[in-house]
């Protein structure tokens, strides 16, 4: 059995939705995930955030402005007056079920049970599209199999045991339809797994079941070696590792969420990422096999913070990175890049929520210096040590930009340089030009 992700844009309009289907029906048995139609996530956001603020009005007209979009999904996708009916029923069903929210005490809990409208939504309408075309499926509700533990973290026992089990019930059908990103937490609230998370949920029930190979939609091509949105001419990666894959998706490739690598990686499931828009390209390939390349990809990742600590104390003692890295531990602040010198540690975040919390608990150990705006830009090739030859080449190429941290040693398959985000479109260039052009 395959998995079959499609993102907000392979749903986006109807047009899209009904181009899927030949994708889907050409399968033996298929688990099809599906993402909201995109921008509906950030618009059912911007309709909680709103709520939040009491502005009641404004939500009211956000949320019919939404209702009134769906509409015309809707009126596009169907060809039959009962299937539009049908679809509007639907549609009304989700905007009335927000339009309870407006105007009433509103916690994280409301904003996520908004949120996973448009999961339910997408996939409804997907469902009912091959009804109509009479097309056998089954929807099954992610929110009775997918789960989130106490830490937020996926329950893969309990995902596993409750997918297998609502599956075997539907066992002669081929086509099963599910929401990504949406699920249950620990105590049975409406949650989900953070932004970008249907890939996530199709890693993860992909190594429920073992399936044959886990299969990511979007509309490019596959992984690329450097970021099309600020480089030209850059290619497609045809193979590549799921330990490269990770480090490319972490520092920056949009393409794929990174943590959709673990639950692959740890049954050994293949995952290729295709595109809509091109379906005979073969895409990316990614798999446990390694073979290394001087230079494969160049990403990066931006809204990076770097904090310095500097004390005399380090000198010559023992414990003191412990104590540092107990305090990002303490506010859950998961830190990036580390450098160290006999008395100074530079570190870096992503999430820079408690950082002013973080600053002053560090006060106590020494000096501190927050620089925000940096990036991090991600060289993913071959960095095994016994190799010689293959640093000179970034930095020659990174002659000219200000480079604030180096990492290099820690993995076999990436080097990482951190620089300020306004040097970053060039840095990728320069990248580009001496390590995949020359
Ligand atoms: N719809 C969710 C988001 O926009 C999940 C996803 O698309 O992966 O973040
Ligand atoms: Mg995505």
């Amino acid at each position: 059995m395959k998995i079959m992700k499609f993102g907000g844009t392979s749903v986006g309009t109807p047009d899209r939705m009904k181009s899927i289907v030949p994708l889907i029906t050409g399968e033996e048995s298929v688990v099809v995930v599906l993402s909201a139609l995109s921008g509906t996530t950030n618009s059912l956001i911007g309709i909680s955030e709103l709520i939040y603020a009491g502005k009641t009005e404004e939500a009211v007209s956000k949320n019919e402005a939404l209702r009134s979009l769906y509409r015309q999904v809707v009126s596009d996708l169907y060809s039959t007056e009962a299937f539009k009916k049908e679809g509007n029923e639907l549609i009304d069903s989700h905007f009335d079920y927000i339009g309870e929210f407006i105007a009433k005490a509103f916690t994280k809990l409301h904003e996520k049970a908004i949120v996973a409208r448009g999961e339910l939504l997408s996939t409804a309408l997907f469902h009912n599209l091959l009804r109509e075309k009479g097309i056998g499926s089954v929807l099954l509700p992610a929110l009775n199999f997918m789960r989130i533990d106490k830490d937020g973290e996926p329950d893969a026992f309990y995902i596993a045991e409750n997918f297998k089990r609502e599956l075997a019930a539907c066992s002669d059908e081929n086509i099963i339809i599910t929401q990504g990103f949406i699920c249950r937490n620990a105590y049975g609230e409406i949650d989900n797994l953070k932004r970008g998370g249907s890939d996530f949920t199709a890693s993860l029930i992909g190594a429920a079941i073992n399936a044959s190979e886990i299969q990511i939609w979007t509309d490019i091509n596959g992984f690329h070696n450097n970021d099309p949105r600020f480089v030209q001419n850059t290619k497609v990666i045809r193979e590549i590792s799921f330990d490269e894959a990770a480090e490319l998706a972490y520092f920056g490739a949009k393409i794929l969420h990174p943590s959709s690598v673990n639950p692959a990686r740890e049954k050994n499931i293949p995952v290729r990422l295709k595109n809509t828009l091109n379906p005979q390209d073969e895409g990316t390939l990614i798999t446990s096999n390694t073979f290394f390349e001087d230079y494969k990809a160049v990403a990066a990742k931006d809204g990076i913070s770097v904090i310095r600590i500097k004390s005399d104390r380090m000198l010559m003692a023992y414990g003191f990175i412990r104590k540092v890295f107990e305090i990002f531990e303490a506010y859950k602040t998961p830190v990036d890049m580390v450098t160290t010198s006999e008395v100074s540690v530079s570190i870096t975040v992503d999430n820079p929520q408690y950082l002013k919390q973080i600053e002053i608990d560090l006060r106590e150990l020494g000096s501190v210096e927050v620089e925000h705006d940096q990036s991090i830009i991600c060289v993913v090739g071959d960095f095994r040590t016994e190799r010689t030859g293959s640093a000179p080449e970034i930095f020659e190429a990174l002659d000219t930009i200000q480079l604030k941290m180096i990492s290099y040693g820690a993995s076999d398959h990436s080097l990482s340089i951190l620089i300020d985000s306004k040097d970053k479109v060039q840095a990728l260039n320069l990248l580009n030009q001496y390590l995949f052009n020359r």
